[in-house]
């Protein structure tokens, strides 16, 4: 993976919104524009988790707060750890038949996600994500608006939706060392890697400042040395 690729997606992901970043990182992996949006969620994150991988190794430390007492929380774990495999293909249609409707739907696309940004509320969210996902739904010969499900399909919808992309929704159970409160907390890992990769960039231009004030080379020449001669350099330096 080449620095100067890395600090081009960091660019482009400065300039988009937190719900769009994922895609110039899934661009350092070589997935075509066209590709990226039709992926389900979960084989995004999959994918984001081979670059994290890639990037920064397969240990992971996440932080959260207790809901209960905010005690911080700290989580260490294993990429694979987090990793789980779809039942079948996340992107295919399924259908589902519930108390005399016939829906046909397919879990949200990482595409459908990135769309959600004109939602004014969560509730305007869901229903944008449901309108976008159910393709078809009939009670009897009759065509049913996607607004009109009772909430027992559409929870019905939600879970296998849920089933056949289990890595779009990562949890991670937790317990507070201070008060023992157990709780699931949501590993997003777009917002993670996201944040591993500004820290990592920001340490890399502060590299090149003292690299190029003293030794006068180009950013260019010091973004493709390798990371231990870096190092070294700037270990000349610091002396
Ligand atoms: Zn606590």
């Amino acid at each position: 993976m080449l620095a100067a690729d890395l600090v081009s997606a960091w660019e482009q992901g400065q300039s988009r919104s937190p719900a769009h970043r994922w895609q110039p990182l899934l661009a350092v992996l070589g997935v075509d524009v066209g590709r990226r949006t039709q992926l389900s969620v979960g084989q995004r994150d999959a994918l984001l988790l081979d670059l994290r991988g890639e990037l920064f190794g397969s240990s992971i430390v996440a932080v959260a707060s207790c809901p209960d007492c905010a005690e911080r929380v700290e989580l260490g774990f294993e990429v694979d750890d987090v990793r789980t495999r779809p039942p079948g293909d996340p992107t295919a249609t399924f259908e589902l038949t519930s108390a005399g409707y016939t829906v046909l739907a397919r879990p949200p696309a990482a595409g459908d996600l990135a769309e959600l940004g004109t939602a004014r509320s969560g509730a305007d969210a869901r229903e944008l994500l449901m309108a976008r996902c159910v393709t078809a739904a009939r009670r009897g010969d009759a065509d049913v608006p996607v607004t009109e499900l009772p909430d027992g399909v559409r929870a019905e919808l939600v879970a296998r939706m849920a089933a056949a992309d289990p890595q779009a929704d990562t949890r991670l159970v937790l317990t507070c060392p201070s008060c023992a409160c157990t709780w699931a907390a949501t590993f997003d890992i777009v917002s993670f890697l996201w944040q591993e990769l500004d820290a990592w960039v920001h340490s890399l231009i502060d590299d090149v400042h003292r690299l190029a004030s003293a030794y006068g080379w180009s950013e260019a020449e010091i973004f493709a040395m390798s990371p231990s001669r870096r190092s070294l350099y700037l270990g000349l330096v610091r002396r």
